[in-house]
């Protein structure tokens, strides 16, 4: 890459690596001339780009925190190092962490002193009017803030839920102050019902939902995305690297091929998406960290030899990832089993190395469907149309999550 492209990947990392180490330095001085949450970075540095995040009418960087890793709870370095580059948006939840994320987030902006340079988005599990204002002030006690930017409904499965009784909670909260912008986060079989519903209702701001490459001929999915584009609801893409539970080397041929990682290329994939405000990425290491910056921060986009070994790994590796439509699966087994949540759990496992979070999510699931030892998953492995080794997945899952 030329200077006159931007900064090469490798100056950033040079800068990163100077920067891991001044971090919390840095933070500190920078706490002493606040700027608009719009210009957040450091001057010296490229910063993320930023897009508008729909009727909200804000910009936000087109890479997000994604806060469900591990947090240092004295001063994180992955957040000061993230708020460096522009990336000022950190994605919580009151889950995270087993309950400790918002914590470390709150130490983290009080001990640099950015809370007005951040935008904090956190979640409640709550999804009815009571529980959800009651979330929301826990959240706001643990992160030491009189507000949130966004609060979303957090992993939201039944659209009853999207009522009046909660349009009128949601515009209490807001003209009291303690939320900016409301929305909710889906990634269940019904994302395209919920997005379609939301479309319909000027309340909802902002919608986080499950969106990879492995998506893209997905006409229903593309309609709903349409729909609030339309309505001007900001679209937060999640689940962007479409990990296959288990073989998780099978993506290493594909890094061989081109400029990018798999990471960054399947990253740069939903950028190129402009219905797509951000993408959320769970950052647990500052490598990581820096490679996606890099990413965002090229201005080439992918070429057509990049988008084909994307369309090409996406096949290959089809039979490997569960899109949770069980739905599908699960009306041909005669068992309670929780298939779509099971395998996302051995996805925190496998891929994204978190063991713990994985079990405690798992042994969260009705004991039912804990259950899955002796359960034959033949038949639900015949259903699956992508042909996952569902019943192998199931078998594993028994040992290593139960
Ligand atoms: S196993 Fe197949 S049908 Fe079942 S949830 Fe996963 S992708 Fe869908």
């Amino acid at each position: 890459m030329s200077k006159k492209d931007g900064i090469s990947r490798r100056d950033l990392f040079r800068i990163g690596g100077a920067g891991a180490a001044t971090a919390f330095g840095t933070a500190l001085t920078r706490s002493a001339q606040a700027k608009p949450k719009a210009g957040a970075g450091d001057d010296a540095l490229p910063q993320v780009p930023r897009r508008v995040l729909g009727k909200t009418k804000q910009t936000i960087p087109i890479l997000l925190f994604g806060a469900a890793v591990h947090l240092d709870k004295r001063f994180d370095p992955k957040l000061a190092e993230a708020l460096r580059f522009g990336v000022n948006y950190i994605d919580a939840a009151d889950c995270y962490g087993g309950g400790s994320c918002e914590l470390a987030v709150a130490k983290f902006h009080g001990r640099a002193k950015v809370r007005e340079q951040l935008w904090i988005t956190s979640k409640s599990d709550e999804h009815d009017p009571e529980g959800f204002e009651k979330t929301l002030a826990t959240s706001l006690r643990k992160l030491d803030t009189n507000y949130v930017d966004m609060y979303y409904l957090h992993g939201l499965r039944d659209a009853d839920y999207l009522n009046p009784k909660l349009a009128r909670k949601v515009e209490e909260l807001k003209k009291q102050g303690k939320m900016r912008y409301f929305g909710f986060s889906c990634h269940n079989s019904n994302v395209v019902e919920l997005m379609n519903k939301a479309a319909k209702l000027p309340w909802i701001d902002s919608i986080m939902f499950r969106y990879n490459f492995r998506q893209y001929g997905n006409k229903q999915l593309n309609r709903a995305i349409d729909a609030c584009a339309k309505s001007d609801i900001g679209l937060i893409a999640m689940k962007t690297q479409g990990s296959e539970s288990s073989f998780r080397d099978a993506w290493k041929k594909f890094e061989s091929d081109g400029k990018w990682t798999k990471h960054q290329a399947v990253l740069k994939a939903v950028w190129a998406d402009k219905r797509i405000t951000a993408a959320v990425s769970a950052m647990d290491n500052l490598e990581k960290l820096r490679q996606n910056v890099a990413a965002a921060i090229d201005k080439h986009e992918l070429s057509q030899v990049e988008w084909d070994a994307i369309e090409r790994y996406a096949a290959d590796t089809r039979h490997l990832s569960c899109d949770g439509c069980d739905e599908i699966c699960s009306s041909a087994l005669n068992a309670p089993a929780q298939i779509g949540d099971t395998m996302r759990y051995l996805m925190y496992h496998d891929v994204y190395d978190e063991p713990e979070k994985a079990k405690t999510l798992f042994r969260k699931l009705p004991l039912a469907a804990q259950n899955i030892a002796d359960v034959d998953f033949s038949a639900a492995e015949a259903a699956c149309p992508y042909g996952v080794s569902l019943a192998s997945h199931m078998k594993r899952a028994a040992k290593i999550l139960a």
